[in-house]
Formats: structure tokens, sequence, C-alpha cells
């Protein structure tokens, strides 16, 4: 893991996006507190942490205190969105959202001039390397005119699927924010697949 924190630092990333998975919300496990713990030890980036887990709030502040530094959490396991947010930021970290590609972006209108950060999943949860799924370009689009419609300043993110060739259209939609991770893990040259997908949203041509 070192390595890959050294490589990702180096390839120019800048932040780190960490999926925690619980085995309930999303089939698989992942990472807990003490791996965030020791991914802080071994990177400065700042620590996007992904809470697929149910209560989420019960590991709010063990995560902030591990270094986390963004807690995103799902509105399907979180009944008190805006308490859930504000106790986020309470502890200091960016608070975010997102939602399943199945659950509607209305889930969080109520709350968006509250949030940091709307994640928009153009994957299910709960596993890497899967396939991007089309309509969450319009997603994107609706999400991005939710957030202006607020005021909000909120950063759009998306995750799952990004690659080459999905990340340009993300942009377009609106989004400013990219999870990569299979297009970078599994790239020859990591530092050159960073430098591209940034490439694709800003300098080359259509
Ligand atoms: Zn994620």
């Amino acid at each position: 893991m070192a390595d890959e924190l050294a490589m990702i630092e180096a390839a120019g990333a800048d932040w780190l996006h960490v999926d925690v998975m619980d085995g309930v919300f999303v089939p698989n496990l992942s990472f807990g507190v003490k791996v965030i713990e020791t991914v802080r030890t071994l990177t400065t980036l700042p620590l996007d942490v992904h809470l697929m887990t149910v209560e989420p709030e019960k590991y709010f502040d063990s995560f902030a205190k591990a270094g986390a530094n963004g807690l995103t959490i799902h509105v399907e396991t979180a009944p008190h969105l805006h308490r859930q947010l504000m106790r986020i930021k309470e502890l200091g970290c960016v608070a975010g959202a997102t939602m399943n590609p199945s659950t509607s972006l209305e889930s969080v209108r109520e709350v968006a001039g509250d949030l940091d950060l709307l994640l928009i999943m153009s994957v299910n949860p709960g596993f890497g390397g899967q396939q991007f799924i089309g309509h969450a370009i319009d997603k994107i689009r609706r999400a991005r005119q939710l957030l202006d419609a607020a005021r909000s300043n909120a950063m759009l993110e998306v995750d799952g699927g990004i690659s080459r060739d999905t990340i340009r259209q993300c942009h377009e939609a609106g989004a400013d924010t990219f999870v990569a991770g299979n297009a970078i893990f599994s790239a020859a040259d990591p530092a050159a697949e960073i430098t591209a997908l940034r490439n694709r949203c800003v300098l080359e041509p259509a």
C-alpha cells in the first residue's frame, strides 16, 4: 500500500478516494478506521472517504480522528441526512452525500445548500472495475442544475467507471471532481493516465 500511495502522489492525484464497505449496505468488505489511520501516515493527500455503510454516523468521529478530510454518506442509509451532514462539518470534514444509481436526486434537494460535496454514483457501489452507467450523465446534468439553483458551491464528484472514454462527458455535464480507480491502477503508466484524464477535461479538442 505504501508503494501504491507513493505512486499516486507522485502521479499528481489531487485527492485519495477511499471506499469503505461494510458487507451490509454493499456486499463487499473493505477498509476500516485502522487502514485510514495507516494511510494517513503514508500520504499528505486529502483523504476523501466514501462510507458505503449502514449507520454511517457511528463512524464519523473515528474516521475524522483517523485523518479523513471528507466524509460522504449514502442517502439510503441516512434518514437524518441534515443532522448527519452538520455533524460531519462539526468534525471539520467536507460533508458529502451520495446515492445509488437507482435513487432519485430529489433525496438531496432539501439539503443542497448544506452540501460541501455531491457524489454521483455511475456504477452500483460495492465493487471496483465496473462499467460506467450511461444515464449517469443526465443525472450529473440535473445535479449541476440542482446545486446551481441552491446557489451551492459544492463539488460535484463522479465515482465509478471513470476512464478516458467517460470523463469528458461527465465534465461537460457539469462534474468537477472525478474518482478513477481501475483506469489508473491498471495503467502501465499511472502518472500519464492521470494527466490524460485531466487533459480530456480541459485541453484536447472534442
Ligand atoms: Zn467511492
